[in-house]
């Protein structure tokens, strides 16, 4: 089979695209023959070693994956079943999706849920799935329409383009936060209503500013969180899933005790299983998969490497799909 295969040495980490003997595949109770892959951040990091994702070598990365059951020793999941991987250390501590095929835990799978393919599946991948835990989060903290705008910080990206788009049709009025001055016309055809510019948020700001967003979904971090929190509406939720601006997180509890405001962290990784199927559902239900396609593009396995090495200076926007088999 082919794959991406990222091994270390002493010159640093290095993903290739190698035939890999099927035998080397780890241990699993699960065969999947991969059709589509996802194209995360997570991934980036992965592949060029810009941070310690990868936590045994040799590594076939790739956290999200979708396709066809091929061998099954588990009696409730049957070959020919189509299903949707995203997490569980896939690609991290486990061969993930960029290979055509992945040994697994049974157990880490999702059904494919009726209504998507494994290509939309992929077009979500992690990314879609996280936003839509944001939105979930900020439900569950009594955050609705009529309670003014909600943020959407690094909504050029994956997380923020989904979470815009379901937001928006979930009748939410939204404010995208974006450092691409070129995004305008992408962004309100997702259904943004207001545009800011990234800088407006990353510099230090005050403990307390102005009542403004009811709930926010941060991928950045560091000083944006900070600010958000700052100038977060009395009883609103920030729901923060990203470092793409920093791992700090330079704030004060001024909005938290003075507030109400609720700082709700999001993981997609581990969810458990029965949160991981609502999330799927209510993609299903509350994500344009019109505006899901107009966000998404699509590369073969052999574009893998060259795109991870160039995602930083890439224009790419939305979501990437990877082509398997
Ligand atoms: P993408 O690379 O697709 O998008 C990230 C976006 O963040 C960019 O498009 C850009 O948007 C913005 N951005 C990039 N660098 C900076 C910066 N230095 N300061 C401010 N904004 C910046 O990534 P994803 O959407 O896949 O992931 C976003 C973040 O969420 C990542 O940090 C990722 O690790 C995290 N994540 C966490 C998950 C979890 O389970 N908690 C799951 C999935 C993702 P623009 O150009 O529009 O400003």
């Amino acid at each position: 089979m082919r794959g991406v295969l990222v091994e270390k040495s002493d010159a640093g980490v290095k993903a290739t695209l190698q035939g890999i003997d099927e035998q080397q595949l780890p241990d699993g109770d699960v065969t999947v023959r991969v059709e589509w892959s996802s194209f995360n951040y997570k991934d980036v990091l992965a592949m060029t070693g810009k941070a310690p994702v990868i936590r045994s070598f040799p590594m076939v990365p790739g956290i999200d994956l979708a396709g066809v059951v091929e061998v099954s020793k588990n009696p409730s999941i049957i070959a020919g079943q189509k299903v949707v991987l995203t997490g569980w250390g896939v690609g991290e501590t486990h061969w993930g999706g960029y290979a055509e095929k992945a040994r697994l835990n049974s157990d880490w799978l999702v059904a494919l849920p009726e209504g998507l393919s494994t290509r939309q599946s992929m077009a979500i991948g992690t990314a879609g799935f996280t936003a839509m835990l944001c939105v979930m989060a900020l439900e569950d903290g009594g955050v609705s329409p009529d309670d003014g705008p909600i943020l959407v910080t690094g909504a050029g990206g994956g997380v923020g383009s989904v979470a815009i788009s379901v937001l928006a049709k979930l009748g939410y009025e939204v404010a995208a936060v974006s450092g691409r001055s070129d995004a305008e016309g992408y962004l309100k055809e997702l259904g943004a209503s207001e545009i800011l510019p990234r800088s407006e948020f990353s510099e230090p700001g005050k403990p307390l500013a102005k009542e403004r967003w009811a709930g926010a979904v941060d991928v950045v971090g560091s000083h944006t969180l900070a600010n958000i929190c700052a100038s977060t509406k009395y009883g609103g939720v920030v729901t923060a899933c990203g470092l793409a601006g920093g791992m700090d997180l330079p704030a004060t509890v001024a909005p938290f005790i003075l507030r109400g405001v609720t700082l709700a962290g999001i993981d997609s990784v581990y969810c458990p299983t029965s949160k991981r199927q609502k999330a799927w559902q209510r993609l299903l239900q509350d994500l344009d998969l019109d505006k899901l396609e107009r966000m998404t593009n699509e590369i073969a396995l052999d574009d893998v490497v060259s795109t991870a090495q160039n995602w930083g200076d890439s224009k790419h926007r939305g979501r990437v799909v990877v082509r398997v088999n």
